[in-house]
């Protein structure tokens, strides 16, 4: 009995001891397991927070922005350098200044605005397809032409008789900043994105429009937002014309003009979230198979766009632009070309 007692309490105690080291692995293990996780996760937020300071550091005033692989080369001196799509130039009267006398100074001064630059093309291509084949020359300045106000972007092309037509053929495109303008972030993104549409004459709204949503949706800090709703903010001439259709681009003030840049973005906007993402993709794709903006001398008149976009949209848009009160007609191609060759014949080139 007592042999019987002594075998129970062993007993017993033996699985007390077994449970208790059962439990003891169990926690070592759940602790382990909470270790893994909680490592995992605090490593994952470590990882996410020096990604997120590195593109900070990066593209400290473009957060919208995302990082490109693009190749940059800079020069032996720095005042030349080189990617992908880019040429950036320090001009002669930025080389006693301040911030970027010396070449360490130029050389991570170009680093950084060429990384911002492919990050706003690879923008640009995902939204536009825009992908100029030829690179555009970015040329930074003290003072520009006496200015620190002015930048210019000039499309460098060659007029070319073929198939007993004159087309346009690009040789490149050039920009010129003063370097107080290019510090700004949302006039830089704007005025990139002129270099990129300048090449296809669009009526100034449109191409207006385009510039404030890539500096807006971009870059950060947009000064035009969009209005809430197309006709209530609608503004129209004295004839009923909508007022975005007498835009002559920035050089014109006047108190519309903060009008005209935040409806023409709402207008750019409004049809991109009608036909989705891709849409301005279709509608160059379609201008670039016809080529037809090679052969124009001038902007191009809204109703020649209005075709383009119905055509990208599946739809016609002419509707959609009269309740607008856009001056517009709707047009066939047949209408476009033969549009372009009275222009040409009147200017004395031969169709
Ligand atoms: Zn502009």
């Amino acid at each position: 009995m007592e042999h019987r007692n002594r075998l129970l309490f062993l007993s017993a105690v033996f699985d007390r001891l077994l449970c208790s080291l059962i439990q003891t692995r169990i926690t070592v293990v759940l602790l382990v397991a909470a270790l893994v996780l909680n490592g995992c996760t605090a490593l994952e937020e470590a990882q996410l927070r020096r990604e997120k300071r590195i593109l900070e550091e990066r593209n400290a005033d473009s957060l919208m922005l995302r990082p490109s692989k693009a190749k940059i080369e800079v020069g032996t001196d720095a005042l030349h350098s080189v990617s992908d799509h880019y040429t950036l130039t320090f001009a002669e009267d930025l080389y006693e200044h301040p911030q970027l006398g010396k070449i360490p100074e130029r050389e991570a001064f170009a680093r950084s605005a060429l990384g911002y630059m492919e990050s706003l093309y690879d923008a640009m291509n995902r939204l536009f397809g825009f992908q100029p084949q030829h690179k555009i020359h970015v040329r930074l300045h003290d003072l520009f032409q006496g200015s620190r106000l002015r930048a210019i972007t000039t499309t460098h092309y060659r007029s070319v008789f073929q198939a007993g037509r004159h087309v346009k053929f690009i040789n490149g495109i050039s920009m010129d900043f003063p370097l107080a303008m290019y510090e700004k972030h949302g006039v830089r993104a704007h005025e990139l994105t002129h270099a990129f549409t300048n090449i296809y004459f669009l009526p100034v709204w449109f191409s207006e429009g385009i510039a404030v949503l890539i500096q807006t949706e971009y870059a950060k800090g947009g000064t035009h937002p969009k209005y809430d709703s197309l006709k209530r903010d609608l503004r129209v001439d004295l004839d009923g014309v909508n007022q975005l259709e007498n835009w002559g681009g920035h050089a014109e003030g006047g108190p519309l003009t903060r009008w005209r840049y935040r409806y023409s973005y709402t207008v750019v906007a409004e049809l991109r979230n009608r036909y989705g993402n891709d849409f301005y993709i279709k509608v160059f794709q379609l201008m670039e198979a016809d080529a037809l903006h090679q052969r124009l001398e001038d902007k191009m008149p809204t109703s020649f766009l209005v075709y383009y976009l119905s055509k990208a949209a599946g739809e016609d848009l002419v509707p959609f632009f009269k309740e607008l009160q856009f001056k517009v007609v709707k047009l066939t191609k047949e209408d476009i070309v033969k549009y372009i060759d009275n222009l040409n014949r009147q200017i004395g080139r031969q169709p």
